[in-house]
């Protein structure tokens, strides 16, 4: 669905279109309506969290489109939710909150965006303008350098009309020095060397510039191509944007799972399963996990279940921490998530795309970092009407290991432990 979408991106440089897309891009919320309500309102909660982020770091493409996907949400698409009435009363003062902040915060953020569509539409057009000339005399040129070989000029790169005139009379008159300067040599020629010299690329935005670089990179091979591919558009941190559609990174504490074999080794040693809630901030588009939160919960030899889960959400409110995923001991098994795991973790990634489940297996001393295939695990999982164990087809494959984590061996996990 958000592929189409992007697709659908490409080669938009008109304001209003560009806007109009953006706005697409903020309605793509949809509510499954057998995911428990609360999660939604969650949710809702951690995306204002992220959007003010994005807002204060000057991401504004991100906040709008997260703001938008509030509104999207608590004005619409909850109320299709079976349980709606039991939020009802939340709902109407989120509402309140629509009208009296978010709404107007997000119209200001439009007009802004608007603005700056508006100024990079036209160095686009600008600097589309500056191609054409250049293209025109770049083929002038080319016809005079034909021309002249084909008069058997010599030097056979000079004009054709450097070459002496003969006039009416048949005296011959002296060549035109002036012409000399029309001589085109073919390091003339725009080649992928000099490409990036050439003003087109300023019409990039000074965020933006690294990832054209990029483009700028694999545009080079082909010399012959117009400068205004539609890899050129005009882009507004194109990398950091969530339109770009890719995951944004996770940064995982290099001794997160040694911290949590510490917290899970009493159960661990009587062969029980320990889970946690893995926790943290937005901070220039990349996603922290700064905290495991060990919930009440009851384990046995191959599955955990939180209780009390309205505790983790205190604890996430007082430090404006977002959910990042969970992590959960194997104590005998492998690493691998089971089908009640593939399960769990469908109601993280649906609401986080990033989330990710650490799964420890100390017996084998090795530690898995999972994802739900996006495009297939993911939307299988949440059709799947089954509960406790069942069988699934495994091809194609339902979960991989998350390619989006980064482990950071110099930053150290927190922990909350809420058991008692
Ligand atoms: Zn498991
Ligand atoms: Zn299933």
């Amino acid at each position: 669905m958000s592929k189409a979408v992007n697709n659908m991106s490409m080669g938009i440089v008109e304001p209003q279109q560009r806007m109009k897309h953006l706005t697409q891009y903020g309605n793509l919320i949809e509510v499954d309506k057998n995911m428990q309500i609360t999660r939604y309102y969650r949710s809702g909660t951690e995306m204002l969290r992220m959007a003010n982020v994005y807002q204060n770091e000057g991401n504004h493409e991100n906040a709008f489109i997260l703001y938008m996907r509030y509104m999207t949400l608590f004005i619409e698409k909850i109320r299709q939710h079976p349980d709606y009435g039991s939020i009802k009363a939340d709902v109407k003062a989120i509402t309140k909150r629509i009208k009296d902040e978010i709404l107007p915060t997000t119209e200001k953020l439009r007009a802004k965006l608007l603005s700056h569509y508006q100024r990079e539409y036209e160095q686009f057009l600008a600097s589309k303008e500056a191609e054409r000339v250049r293209e025109l005399q770049r083929e002038q040129a080319n016809r005079q350098a034909a021309a002249a070989a084909a008069a058997n000029a010599i030097p056979s790169l000079i004009p054709a009309n450097l070459h002496v005139q003969i006039d009416a009379n048949n005296q011959p008159t002296a060549p035109d020095l002036s012409l000399l300067d029309q001589v085109v040599y073919p390091n003339d020629f725009p080649t992928g060397a000099n490409r990036t010299n050439l003003p087109s690329s300023g019409l990039l935005l000074p965020n933006a510039a690294a990832a054209d670089a990029a483009t700028n990179d694999k545009t080079a091979n082909a010399a012959s191509k117009p400068a205004f591919d539609r890899n050129q558009k005009p882009q507004y941190s194109r990398a950091d944007s969530l339109l770009a559609g890719s995951l944004r990174t996770v940064n995982v504490p290099g001794d997160t799972m040694e911290v949590f074999l510490k917290l899970a080794y009493n159960n661990t040693s009587k062969n029980i399963e320990t889970c946690g809630v893995l926790a943290g901030h937005l901070a220039h588009n990349e996603l922290n996990i700064t905290h495991i939160i060990t919930p009440q919960q009851s384990g046995t030899p191959d599955s955990c279940n939180t209780m009390h889960e309205e505790e983790i959400f205190d604890v996430q409110d007082q430090l404006q921490l977002v959910t990042l995923g969970w992590i959960h001991t194997h104590p005998t098994q492998t690493a691998f998530l089971s089908s009640v795991d593939l399960h769990t973790h469908c109601s993280y990634q649906i609401m986080m795309p990033e989330a990710i489940a650490i799964v420890c297996a100390p017996k084998y001393n090795t530690t898995g970092f999972f994802i739900l295939t996006p495009h297939y695990g993911l939307e299988y999982i949440a059709q799947c009407r089954e509960t406790g164990f069942h069988p699934h087809p495994n091809d194609p494959p339902l979960f991989m290991d998350a390619q989006h984590i980064k482990v950071d061996a110099q930053s150290k996990i927190k922990v909350i432990d809420l058991r008692r």
